[in-house]
């Protein structure tokens, strides 16, 4: 119901935030706050109201509680005020946490659709999306939260995962706009997210658990800082050159330009300016950065044989300090059906471990940090490749005069340049 009788608070701090050229939510707020044609304008002057009352006192207000949706164990974050008796229109403010369409591809009619519902049932105020990828549905009371989410449900959307479970996943946009793109994303982010389903609405693990899907080592989800599970295309040919395009490049821009922004800034210096204005690529010492890909788009692309690289572990800040995510699979192609068995696979095989073996409220990071690299690889049955050793042995009581013998007997039956496998070192 329209209540005209709240008023518009005074907000000297938050109005702070307002100033400079930047969006900022405060006005976003206030907008509609200011729309006393809505039913929930008395909802936003409150809470702007106890929002500036937190930023005075430097004290939050809200509290958790139980709230939820009918066969689901999470998904909606309950919000209690404890100010209600000062900010009552704001007493109940719920998030409802809904899954994004993979690669975060809607069409204006679902967006549109969206925001009635959110008029109807919420406060209007919707964040696209959270730092999980979820469609943020802020600002619902306790009885408006079923009949938002059949609204939403109706629409094909569902919750996304809370608390100590799978959370909601998401994918970058992909091949869709992007040329870099060296998988399907949307079809791992599905194939993956509906296989777990369960483990998202149903809590049942020691703490979260995220899968992100990036379709290149550009990593536009943060896959390697924010998921547990990343899985982030990846080539293992060569940069694919096109020379007209790299003269071209070199012409326009200027031989210094290019060595400057591009050669010399090669992590791995795998990058050759010739005096002929072409450019040569040293493909075995390249890590698979992206710079000189991003600065010279129309000249180099990623190679064509394409897949994914998994890593795992990544997180921000608890415990043990931000981790990223470490190589647990270096190559597997998704192409075929059995490729994306074999990821959903290795994906159960991770989570299981996980669910019987980490502590209450550890991540797959701080997890693998506490039993060892080696052992987890060998649990979940992955095979150990020696490019993932963090750093050289330093302890000298080892005897290391057989390994070259073994490493030359390795490379010689399987063919290839790179070091010995660790079983195989006597
Ligand atoms: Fe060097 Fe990165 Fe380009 Fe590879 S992708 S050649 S590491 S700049």
């Amino acid at each position: 119901m329209t209540d005209v009788t709240r008023k518009m608070p005074d907000t000297p701090i938050l109005d702070q935030l307002e100033r400079g050229p930047w969006p900022s939510f405060v006005s976003g707020l206030k907008r509609l706050a200011r729309d006393d044609s809505k039913p929930y304008a008395a909802v936003m002057k409150d809470l702007l109201g106890q929002l500036e009352l937190s930023y005075k006192t430097k004290k939050g207000y809200w509290k958790g509680g139980t709230i939820g949706v009918v066969g689901y164990g999470g998904g909606v974050i309950p919000r209690f005020s404890e100010v209600a008796d000062k900010y009552p229109a704001s007493a109940e403010f719920h998030t409802l946490r809904i899954m994004p369409a993979p690669g975060m591809h809607y069409t204006t009619d679902v967006l549109r659709k969206m925001c009635d519902v959110w008029e109807e049932f919420g406060s209007g105020l919707i964040a696209l999306h959270g730092q999980s990828g979820d469609i943020m549905f802020q600002g619902c009371t306790s009885k408006n939260v079923q009949p938002a989410f059949d609204a939403l449900n109706e629409m094909g959307f569902d919750l996304g995962g809370a608390g100590p479970a799978l959370r909601t996943s998401m994918s970058c946009v992909g091949h869709a706009r992007c040329e870099h793109s060296c998988y399907d994303e949307p079809r791992a982010h599905r194939t993956v997210i509906n296989e777990f389903l369960d483990e998202m609405h149903r809590p049942a693990m020691p703490y979260k658990f995220k899968f992100k899907f990036s379709g290149c080592p550009n990593d536009c989800t943060n896959s390697i800082q924010r998921a547990d599970f990343a899985v982030i295309g990846m080539w293992r040919d060569d940069i694919k050159i096109d020379q007209k395009e790299v003269r071209a490049f070199v012409g326009e821009r200027g031989r210094a330009y290019v060595i400057d922004n591009v050669v010399t800034r090669c992590p791995t210096r795998s990058l050759r300016l010739n005096d002929d204005d072409t450019l040569t690529v040293d493909n075995r010492n390249c890590v698979r950065c992206m710079h000189c890909i991003n600065v010279m788009t129309k000249a180099l692309s990623p190679g064509d044989d394409r897949g994914v690289t998994i890593l795992l572990g990544g997180k921000r800040t608890l415990k043990v300090g931000d981790l990223m995510g470490t190589v647990i699979v270096p190559f597997l192609p998704l192409k075929t059906d059995e490729d994306y068995a074999q990821l959903v696979d290795i994906g159960r095989r991770v989570m299981e471990f996980f669910a019987d073996n980490a502590l209450e409220h550890e991540r797959t990071g701080e997890m693998i940090e506490r039993i060892g690299f080696g052992n987890f690889m060998e649990q979940v049955g992955l095979d150990l490749d020696p490019n993932m050793v963090a750093h050289p042995r330093t302890n000298p009581y080892v005897r290391m005069d057989e390994w070259e013998a073994a490493a030359a007997a390795y490379r010689a039956r399987h063919g290839t340049s790179g070091g010995s496998r660790p079983e195989e070192i006597p």
